[in-house]
């Protein structure tokens, strides 16, 4: 299905963007990885999936420019790369705030601008943001992450109504709570912020939010992405997909 196409994923050595890129390659495109994390584990993945491995730090933007110089065009861009950090707004760290808009907003900016003059070359385009659930809600004590991904989504209506002729998407994908390392490290700052248990964080916070009580699962929300990289999504653009177990219904 995705033959000859070459796709980027950032933040896919770990979580949701690794499910997503093994759902890409597996699904034919040349994949490029992006990421923090060990070597050998990198190497092994870039094994597993034939793909190449860039290691920008995505918090700045001349490792962003220089990344996509030396990955060259791609046909598929998925913004994924992202943190979290939980705190009162009175102790949220500046630094903080600063890095959350840098890696989950003001970079995916960056790859965009730097990609699309590509995709309008071959006039096809598929670009997904990993947004969230907090893009169109919020929650306490997350106010860098929600400012963060609501921008998302506004950035990604923006860019879909400005490619719409170009044969290039823009959308969305908005997941509830997946289980992945960022979820489970925000466990011990969300019992501090809110001085509960841990039992009390999963049941009370985490899964209290989706209807469902389960977690989303990385394979699910790759699945939605790979769908919207078809032929059959050439209709879709400037769409916010939830994959949330219901919590936005609410
Ligand atoms: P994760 O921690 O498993 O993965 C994050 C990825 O980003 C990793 O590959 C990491 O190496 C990379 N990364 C971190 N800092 C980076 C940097 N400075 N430069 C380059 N890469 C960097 O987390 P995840 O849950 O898979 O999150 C992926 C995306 O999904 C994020 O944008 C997150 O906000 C979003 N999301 C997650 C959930 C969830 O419940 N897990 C829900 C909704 C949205």
């Amino acid at each position: 299905m995705l033959k000859g196409k070459r796709a980027l994923v950032t933040g896919s050595t770990s979580g949701i963007g690794l499910a997503v890129a093994r759902a890409l390659a597996g699904a034919g495109a040349e994949v490029i990885l992006n990421g923090l994390g060990e070597a050998d584990a990198i190497a092994a993945l870039c094994e597993e999936l034939g793909a190449s491995y860039n290691g920008a730090n995505l918090m700045n933007p001349a490792e962003i420019a220089a990344m996509m110089e030396a990955v060259g065009p791609v046909d598929i861009l998925v913004n994924n790369a992202g943190m979290q950090h939980v705190a009162p707004i009175e102790d949220f760290p500046p630094e903080k705030w600063d890095a959350i808009l840098a890696l989950n907003l003001s970079a995916a900016f960056h790859t965009t601008r730097l990609a699309v003059p590509g995709m309008k070359a071959k006039g096809w385009g598929r670009i997904i943001a990993t947004a969230s659930a907090h893009s169109l809600t919020a929650s306490p004590f997350k106010s860098a992450y929600v400012a963060a991904k609501h921008a998302m989504a506004g950035f990604t209506k923006t860019i879909a109504l400005e490619l719409a002729t170009h044969g290039i998407t823009a959308n969305c994908i908005s997941p509830g709570y997946v289980w992945t390392p960022l979820v489970e490290n925000q466990i011990p700052d969300t019992m501090a912020a809110r001085g509960m248990t841990r039992d009390e964080v999963m049941n009370d916070v985490l899964l209290a939010k989706q209807p469902t009580k389960q977690f989303i699962q990385p394979e699910d929300v790759a699945a939605l992405a790979l769908f919207l990289c078809g032929d059959a999504a050439r209709g879709i653009t400037g769409a916010n997909y939830s994959i949330d177990g219901g919590w936005t219904a609410e």
